[in-house]
Protein backbone atom coordinates (compact mmCIF):
# COMPACT_ATOMS: atom_id res chain seq x y z
CA UNK A 1 0.00 0.00 0.00
CA UNK A 2 1.42 3.22 -1.04
CA UNK A 3 0.21 6.41 -0.23
CA UNK A 4 1.17 8.75 -2.84
CA UNK A 5 -2.59 9.77 -4.21
CA UNK A 6 -5.99 11.07 -2.49
CA UNK A 7 -7.23 8.04 -4.01
CA UNK A 8 -4.90 5.91 -2.09
CA UNK A 9 -5.49 7.31 0.93
CA UNK A 10 -9.52 7.31 0.29
CA UNK A 11 -8.99 3.70 -0.18
CA UNK A 12 -7.32 3.34 3.28
CA UNK A 13 -10.02 5.16 5.17
CA UNK A 14 -12.70 3.35 3.72
CA UNK A 15 -10.79 0.26 4.85
CA UNK A 16 -10.33 1.70 8.30
CA UNK A 17 -14.08 3.33 8.37
CA UNK A 18 -15.70 0.68 10.21
CA UNK A 19 -13.47 0.09 13.20
CA UNK A 20 -14.47 0.81 16.44
CA UNK A 21 -11.62 3.51 17.60
CA UNK A 22 -12.07 4.64 21.38
CA UNK A 23 -9.39 5.81 23.95
CA UNK A 24 -8.56 2.34 24.29
CA UNK A 25 -9.30 -1.00 22.42
CA UNK A 26 -9.26 -3.54 19.57
CA UNK A 27 -10.14 -0.88 17.17
CA UNK A 28 -7.21 1.36 17.84
CA UNK A 29 -4.85 -1.85 17.87
CA UNK A 30 -6.44 -2.27 14.15
CA UNK A 31 -5.95 1.00 13.16
CA UNK A 32 -2.52 1.26 14.00
CA UNK A 33 -1.81 -2.26 12.44
CA UNK A 34 -3.31 -0.47 8.84
CA UNK A 35 -0.73 2.00 9.36
CA UNK A 36 2.57 -0.60 10.23
CA UNK A 37 2.35 -2.62 7.25
CA UNK A 38 3.67 0.32 5.64
CA UNK A 39 5.67 2.24 7.74
CA UNK A 40 8.00 1.03 11.10
CA UNK A 41 5.74 2.13 13.91
CA UNK A 42 6.97 1.65 17.06
CA UNK A 43 3.32 0.75 19.57
CA UNK A 44 3.69 1.64 23.20
CA UNK A 45 1.63 0.86 26.10
CA UNK A 46 0.33 2.07 28.64
CA UNK A 47 -1.25 0.09 31.27
CA UNK A 48 -4.88 0.88 32.72
CA UNK A 49 -4.14 2.93 35.97
CA UNK A 50 -1.24 4.62 35.25
CA UNK A 51 -1.49 8.11 36.28
CA UNK A 52 -0.40 10.73 33.94
CA UNK A 53 0.02 14.29 35.11
CA UNK A 54 -3.74 15.04 36.02
CA UNK A 55 -5.55 11.94 34.03
CA UNK A 56 -5.52 8.12 34.63
CA UNK A 57 -5.19 6.16 32.00
CA UNK A 58 -8.54 3.87 31.40
CA UNK A 59 -9.59 0.78 31.62
CA UNK A 60 -9.69 -0.91 28.03
CA UNK A 61 -13.07 -0.68 26.53
CA UNK A 62 -14.35 -3.64 23.60
CA UNK A 63 -17.73 -3.80 22.37
CA UNK A 64 -19.06 -7.36 20.77
CA UNK A 65 -23.03 -6.19 20.47
CA UNK A 66 -25.29 -3.51 21.73
CA UNK A 67 -28.72 -2.76 20.39
CA UNK A 68 -32.30 -2.09 21.67
CA UNK A 69 -35.01 -4.11 21.20
CA UNK A 70 -38.44 -2.41 20.63
CA UNK A 71 -41.84 -3.56 22.36
CA UNK A 72 -42.59 -5.10 18.50
CA UNK A 73 -39.79 -7.18 18.39
CA UNK A 74 -37.65 -4.65 16.11
CA UNK A 75 -33.78 -3.90 16.54
CA UNK A 76 -32.60 -0.17 16.57
CA UNK A 77 -29.35 1.47 17.36
CA UNK A 78 -27.79 -1.55 16.72
CA UNK A 79 -24.07 -1.27 16.65
CA UNK A 80 -23.26 -3.95 14.40
CA UNK A 81 -24.73 -1.19 11.73
CA UNK A 82 -23.20 1.94 12.72
CA UNK A 83 -20.76 2.11 15.83
CA UNK A 84 -22.23 5.31 16.03
CA UNK A 85 -25.35 4.11 17.79
CA UNK A 86 -23.42 2.92 21.28
CA UNK A 87 -22.37 5.84 23.73
CA UNK A 88 -18.63 5.38 23.60
CA UNK A 89 -17.08 3.81 27.17
CA UNK A 90 -21.01 2.55 27.58
CA UNK A 91 -20.45 -0.26 30.50
CA UNK A 92 -22.08 -3.57 30.01
CA UNK A 93 -26.49 -3.50 30.56
CA UNK A 94 -29.04 -6.39 29.95
CA UNK A 95 -32.73 -5.11 30.81
CA UNK A 96 -35.87 -4.33 29.75
CA UNK A 97 -37.06 -0.78 30.65
CA UNK A 98 -40.27 1.74 29.97
CA UNK A 99 -39.85 4.26 27.11
CA UNK A 100 -39.71 7.05 29.40
CA UNK A 101 -36.81 5.52 31.33
CA UNK A 102 -34.83 4.69 28.14
CA UNK A 103 -35.12 8.02 27.16
CA UNK A 104 -32.49 9.08 29.64
CA UNK A 105 -30.04 7.13 27.69
CA UNK A 106 -30.57 7.98 24.01
CA UNK A 107 -29.05 11.29 22.58
CA UNK A 108 -30.55 12.80 19.21
CA UNK A 109 -28.42 15.47 17.12
CA UNK A 110 -28.95 19.02 18.14
CA UNK A 111 -29.48 20.26 15.06
CA UNK A 112 -30.54 17.74 12.71
CA UNK A 113 -33.23 15.53 12.70
CA UNK A 114 -32.24 12.39 10.66
CA UNK A 115 -28.44 12.37 11.75
CA UNK A 116 -26.79 9.96 14.32
CA UNK A 117 -25.08 12.25 16.80
CA UNK A 118 -21.19 10.99 17.87
CA UNK A 119 -21.33 10.77 21.84
CA UNK A 120 -18.87 9.28 24.32
CA UNK A 121 -18.31 9.23 28.69
CA UNK A 122 -14.97 8.49 29.30
CA UNK A 123 -15.06 9.47 31.98
CA UNK A 124 -18.54 8.18 33.62
CA UNK A 125 -19.97 4.71 34.54
CA UNK A 126 -22.90 4.96 32.03
CA UNK A 127 -24.21 3.39 29.37
CA UNK A 128 -26.51 5.22 26.26
CA UNK A 129 -27.44 5.30 22.80
CA UNK A 130 -27.76 7.70 19.96
CA UNK A 131 -30.36 7.39 17.38
CA UNK A 132 -31.67 10.51 14.83
CA UNK A 133 -34.66 11.94 16.61
CA UNK A 134 -37.32 10.90 13.88
CA UNK A 135 -36.27 7.54 14.74
CA UNK A 136 -37.42 8.32 18.75
CA UNK A 137 -40.01 10.64 18.21
CA UNK A 138 -41.44 7.64 16.25
CA UNK A 139 -40.93 5.18 18.99
CA UNK A 140 -44.64 3.70 20.44
CA UNK A 141 -44.55 3.42 24.39
CA UNK A 142 -44.28 -0.20 25.74
CA UNK A 143 -40.91 -1.82 27.04
CA UNK A 144 -37.53 -1.91 25.71
CA UNK A 145 -34.97 -4.34 25.93
CA UNK A 146 -31.61 -2.86 25.87
CA UNK A 147 -28.39 -4.98 25.44
CA UNK A 148 -24.25 -3.96 25.69
CA UNK A 149 -22.42 -7.18 26.08
CA UNK A 150 -18.92 -4.61 26.18
CA UNK A 151 -15.97 -5.58 28.34
CA UNK A 152 -14.05 -2.71 30.64
CA UNK A 153 -10.95 -4.45 31.72
CA UNK A 154 -7.52 -3.60 32.90
CA UNK A 155 -5.47 -3.41 29.94
CA UNK A 156 -3.47 -0.45 28.46
CA UNK A 157 -3.64 2.88 26.07
CA UNK A 158 -1.82 1.88 22.96
CA UNK A 159 -0.27 4.98 20.83
CA UNK A 160 2.00 4.00 17.56
CA UNK A 161 5.20 6.08 16.70
CA UNK A 162 7.43 6.44 13.61
CA UNK A 163 10.92 7.69 14.06
CA UNK A 164 12.51 9.35 10.97
CA UNK A 165 16.24 10.25 11.79
CA UNK A 166 17.39 13.52 10.94
CA UNK A 167 21.22 15.13 10.30
CA UNK A 168 20.00 17.01 13.75
CA UNK A 169 18.83 15.41 16.79
CA UNK A 170 16.58 18.48 16.96
CA UNK A 171 13.24 17.40 16.56
CA UNK A 172 10.13 18.31 14.39
CA UNK A 173 6.57 16.60 16.07
CA UNK A 174 3.55 15.43 13.90
CA UNK A 175 0.63 14.35 15.71
CA UNK A 176 -2.89 13.33 15.18
CA UNK A 177 -5.77 11.13 17.00
CA UNK A 178 -6.89 7.75 16.46
CA UNK A 179 -9.75 8.02 19.22
CA UNK A 180 -13.05 8.33 17.05
CA UNK A 181 -14.79 5.51 15.39
CA UNK A 182 -16.77 5.46 12.32
CA UNK A 183 -15.99 9.15 11.49
CA UNK A 184 -14.72 9.97 8.24
CA UNK A 185 -12.75 13.70 8.20
CA UNK A 186 -12.90 14.14 12.06
CA UNK A 187 -10.10 11.31 12.91
CA UNK A 188 -9.26 9.45 9.60
CA UNK A 189 -8.34 12.01 7.28
CA UNK A 190 -5.68 13.04 9.71
CA UNK A 191 -4.47 9.40 10.14
CA UNK A 192 -4.23 8.67 6.78
CA UNK A 193 -2.52 11.87 5.87
CA UNK A 194 -0.21 11.96 8.16
CA UNK A 195 1.01 8.50 7.05
CA UNK A 196 1.28 9.32 3.41
CA UNK A 197 3.31 12.41 4.94
CA UNK A 198 5.28 9.45 6.94
CA UNK A 199 5.80 7.72 3.84
CA UNK A 200 6.86 10.62 1.24
CA UNK A 201 9.41 11.61 4.11
CA UNK A 202 10.60 8.63 4.69
CA UNK A 203 12.81 7.94 1.77
CA UNK A 204 14.27 11.96 1.94
CA UNK A 205 17.61 12.87 3.77
CA UNK A 206 16.24 14.98 6.48
CA UNK A 207 17.85 17.91 8.46
CA UNK A 208 15.27 17.35 11.59
CA UNK A 209 14.31 13.72 13.29
CA UNK A 210 10.64 13.91 13.00
CA UNK A 211 8.55 11.78 15.54
CA UNK A 212 5.31 11.01 14.11
CA UNK A 213 2.46 10.29 16.59
CA UNK A 214 -0.97 8.38 15.94
CA UNK A 215 -2.42 8.56 19.31
CA UNK A 216 -5.93 8.31 21.30
CA UNK A 217 -7.06 12.30 22.05
CA UNK A 218 -6.08 14.04 25.40
CA UNK A 219 -4.65 10.54 27.12
CA UNK A 220 -2.35 9.99 24.69
CA UNK A 221 -0.87 12.82 23.71
CA UNK A 222 0.13 12.80 27.47
CA UNK A 223 1.04 9.46 27.70
CA UNK A 224 4.29 10.37 24.86
CA UNK A 225 4.87 13.71 26.71
CA UNK A 226 5.48 12.00 30.28
CA UNK A 227 7.45 9.19 28.61
CA UNK A 228 9.81 11.82 26.34
CA UNK A 229 10.00 14.84 29.20
CA UNK A 230 13.35 14.48 29.02
CA UNK A 231 13.88 15.02 25.44
CA UNK A 232 11.13 17.72 24.76
CA UNK A 233 13.88 20.68 24.82
CA UNK A 234 14.78 19.07 21.46
CA UNK A 235 11.32 19.37 20.11
CA UNK A 236 11.92 22.45 17.46
CA UNK A 237 8.50 22.41 15.72
CA UNK A 238 5.30 20.91 15.19
CA UNK A 239 2.00 20.51 13.86
CA UNK A 240 -1.36 18.82 15.13
CA UNK A 241 -3.43 17.37 11.89
CA UNK A 242 -6.97 16.84 11.80
CA UNK A 243 -9.95 17.30 9.79
CA UNK A 244 -7.86 17.77 6.32
CA UNK A 245 -10.09 15.70 3.97
CA UNK A 246 -13.07 18.07 3.66
CA UNK A 247 -13.49 20.68 0.83
CA UNK A 248 -12.92 23.89 3.07
CA UNK A 249 -10.22 26.39 3.17
CA UNK A 250 -7.47 25.77 4.85
CA UNK A 251 -7.02 26.73 8.68
CA UNK A 252 -3.77 27.17 10.48
CA UNK A 253 -4.04 27.80 14.55
CA UNK A 254 -0.65 28.86 16.31
CA UNK A 255 1.02 27.85 18.83
CA UNK A 256 0.85 29.00 21.71
CA UNK A 257 4.04 30.70 21.69
CA UNK A 258 2.87 32.42 18.45
CA UNK A 259 6.51 32.87 17.15
CA UNK A 260 7.52 29.51 16.45
CA UNK A 261 9.42 28.56 13.28
CA UNK A 262 6.31 26.53 12.61
CA UNK A 263 4.25 29.18 12.73
CA UNK A 264 5.77 31.78 10.15
CA UNK A 265 6.43 28.81 7.48
CA UNK A 266 2.55 27.86 7.59
CA UNK A 267 1.82 31.23 7.52
CA UNK A 268 3.59 32.27 4.31
CA UNK A 269 2.82 28.64 2.59
CA UNK A 270 -1.01 29.21 3.05
CA UNK A 271 -0.36 33.26 2.06
CA UNK A 272 1.68 32.29 -1.16
CA UNK A 273 -1.06 29.25 -1.92
CA UNK A 274 -3.33 30.68 -3.71
CA UNK A 275 -5.88 28.55 -1.57
CA UNK A 276 -8.87 30.20 0.75
CA UNK A 277 -7.50 29.83 4.18
CA UNK A 278 -7.67 31.60 7.95
CA UNK A 279 -4.90 31.89 10.47
CA UNK A 280 -6.17 31.95 13.90
CA UNK A 281 -4.41 33.35 16.86
CA UNK A 282 -3.31 30.23 19.47
CA UNK A 283 -6.31 29.40 21.80
CA UNK A 284 -6.43 26.81 24.43
CA UNK A 285 -9.70 25.29 22.67
CA UNK A 286 -9.43 22.21 19.98
CA UNK A 287 -7.71 19.43 19.86
CA UNK A 288 -4.27 18.02 21.19
CA UNK A 289 -2.50 21.15 20.56
CA UNK A 290 -4.17 21.90 24.09
CA UNK A 291 -1.64 19.37 25.85
CA UNK A 292 1.41 20.29 23.75
CA UNK A 293 1.46 23.74 24.14
CA UNK A 294 0.03 23.72 28.25
CA UNK A 295 2.34 25.99 29.75
CA UNK A 296 4.32 23.19 31.58
CA UNK A 297 5.52 22.32 28.17
CA UNK A 298 4.81 25.21 26.19
CA UNK A 299 5.88 23.18 23.00
CA UNK A 300 6.73 25.24 19.27
CA UNK A 301 3.23 23.33 18.18
CA UNK A 302 0.32 24.81 16.01
CA UNK A 303 -2.43 22.86 14.34
CA UNK A 304 -3.58 22.12 10.67
CA UNK A 305 -6.59 21.59 9.72
CA UNK A 306 -9.23 22.25 6.64
CA UNK A 307 -12.45 23.69 7.98
CA UNK A 308 -11.86 23.13 11.83
CA UNK A 309 -13.61 20.42 14.07
CA UNK A 310 -16.36 22.88 15.25
CA UNK A 311 -16.79 24.38 11.68
CA UNK A 312 -18.61 22.18 9.62
CA UNK A 313 -21.76 20.95 10.03
CA UNK A 314 -20.98 17.39 9.93
CA UNK A 315 -19.40 16.93 12.65
CA UNK A 316 -19.42 14.79 15.52
CA UNK A 317 -22.06 12.90 13.49
CA UNK A 318 -23.00 10.15 11.22
CA UNK A 319 -22.75 13.01 8.16
CA UNK A 320 -19.04 13.10 8.57
CA UNK A 321 -18.63 10.45 6.44
CA UNK A 322 -16.19 8.98 3.75
CA UNK A 323 -18.39 10.96 0.96
CA UNK A 324 -17.27 14.49 2.69
CA UNK A 325 -14.48 13.87 2.71
CA UNK A 326 -12.60 14.10 -1.12
CA UNK A 327 -9.49 12.47 -2.51
CA UNK A 328 -8.40 15.87 -3.89
CA UNK A 329 -8.82 17.43 -0.40
CA UNK A 330 -6.70 14.81 0.95
CA UNK A 331 -3.76 15.37 -1.42
CA UNK A 332 -4.15 19.01 -1.60
CA UNK A 333 -3.81 18.88 2.27
CA UNK A 334 -0.41 16.35 1.89
CA UNK A 335 1.19 18.68 -0.57
CA UNK A 336 0.30 21.86 1.61
CA UNK A 337 2.16 20.13 4.77
CA UNK A 338 5.07 18.98 2.36
CA UNK A 339 5.38 22.53 1.79
CA UNK A 340 5.38 23.48 5.13
CA UNK A 341 7.77 21.06 6.73
CA UNK A 342 10.07 21.83 3.51
CA UNK A 343 10.20 25.35 4.71
CA UNK A 344 10.78 24.60 8.14
CA UNK A 345 13.69 22.27 6.73
CA UNK A 346 15.48 25.02 4.64
CA UNK A 347 15.29 28.17 6.60
CA UNK A 348 18.03 29.42 8.35
CA UNK A 349 19.63 32.80 9.12
CA UNK A 350 22.74 34.10 7.29
CA UNK A 351 25.06 37.54 7.81
CA UNK A 352 25.74 39.64 4.43
CA UNK A 353 29.77 39.60 4.57
CA UNK A 354 29.74 42.69 1.74
CA UNK A 355 27.45 44.37 3.62
CA UNK A 356 28.64 47.99 2.64
CA UNK A 357 26.93 49.32 -0.22
CA UNK A 358 25.77 46.51 -2.95
CA UNK A 359 28.04 43.75 -3.78
CA UNK A 360 28.17 43.61 -7.15
CA UNK A 361 26.32 41.22 -8.49
CA UNK A 362 26.95 41.21 -12.10
CA UNK A 363 30.94 40.34 -12.10
CA UNK A 364 30.03 37.20 -10.02
CA UNK A 365 27.19 36.06 -12.75
CA UNK A 366 24.34 36.65 -10.23
CA UNK A 367 22.57 39.25 -11.78
CA UNK A 368 20.91 39.88 -15.80
CA UNK A 369 22.02 35.97 -16.27
CA UNK A 370 20.12 34.55 -13.74
CA UNK A 371 17.58 32.33 -15.59
CA UNK A 372 14.70 32.46 -12.98
CA UNK A 373 13.92 36.10 -14.52
CA UNK A 374 13.22 38.99 -11.57
CA UNK A 375 11.69 37.83 -8.92
CA UNK A 376 15.34 35.47 -8.76
CA UNK A 377 16.97 39.24 -8.79
CA UNK A 378 14.59 40.70 -6.63
CA UNK A 379 15.31 37.72 -4.33
CA UNK A 380 19.31 38.36 -4.09
CA UNK A 381 18.45 41.60 -3.04
CA UNK A 382 16.22 40.61 -0.28
CA UNK A 383 17.91 38.58 1.45
CA UNK A 384 21.18 40.55 1.12
CA UNK A 385 19.32 43.33 2.48
CA UNK A 386 17.90 41.78 5.72
CA UNK A 387 20.55 39.23 6.36
CA UNK A 388 22.06 40.58 9.08
CA UNK A 389 22.27 37.35 11.86
CA UNK A 390 18.55 37.85 12.94
CA UNK A 391 16.39 37.80 10.13
CA UNK A 392 15.81 34.31 8.81
CA UNK A 393 15.15 33.24 5.21
CA UNK A 394 11.46 33.04 6.47
CA UNK A 395 10.91 36.70 7.55
CA UNK A 396 12.64 37.18 4.05
CA UNK A 397 9.93 35.81 3.13
CA UNK A 398 7.55 37.10 4.63
CA UNK A 399 8.60 40.87 3.93
CA UNK A 400 9.72 40.16 0.41
CA UNK A 401 6.17 38.75 -0.01
CA UNK A 402 8.36 36.12 -2.45
CA UNK A 403 7.59 32.85 -2.48
CA UNK A 404 9.97 30.71 0.07
CA UNK A 405 11.90 28.70 -2.59
CA UNK A 406 12.74 31.56 -4.46
CA UNK A 407 14.14 33.20 -1.15
CA UNK A 408 16.11 29.82 -0.57
CA UNK A 409 17.36 29.57 -3.71
CA UNK A 410 18.91 32.95 -4.01
CA UNK A 411 20.50 32.48 -0.43
CA UNK A 412 21.83 29.33 -1.81
CA UNK A 413 23.59 31.15 -4.57
CA UNK A 414 24.62 34.08 -2.46
CA UNK A 415 26.50 31.80 -0.07
CA UNK A 416 28.12 29.97 -3.13
CA UNK A 417 29.28 33.02 -4.21
CA UNK A 418 30.88 33.79 -1.02
CA UNK A 419 28.83 36.76 -0.04
CA UNK A 420 26.57 35.03 2.46
CA UNK A 421 27.43 32.80 5.67
CA UNK A 422 25.25 31.13 7.43
CA UNK A 423 25.17 32.63 11.22
CA UNK A 424 21.72 29.85 12.44
CA UNK A 425 20.92 26.80 13.14
ZN1 LIG B 1 -13.89 14.91 17.30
Amino acid sequence: MALATGREMHDLMQELFPLNRSLTGEGVRATLAAIARTLPLELVETPTGTEIFDWTVPREWNVREAWIETPDGRRIADFSRSNLHLLGYSVPVDATLPLAELREHLFTHPDDPDLVPYRTAYWAERWGFCLARRELDALPDGDYRVHVDATLEPGSLVYGELRLEGESEEEFLLSTYVCHPSLANDNLSGVVVLAALGEALRGRTLRYTYRLLWSPGTVGPLCWLARNRDRLHLVRNGLVVSCVGDPGGFTYKRSRRGDAEVDAAAAHVLATSGAPHSLRPWSPLGGDERQFCSPGFDLPVGAFSRSPADAFPEYHSSADDLELVRPEALEQSLATLLEIVGAVERNAAYRNLSPYGEPQLGRRGLYRSVGGGSSAEEALLWVLSLSDGGHTLLDVAARSGLPFAAVADAADRLEAAGLLERTAP
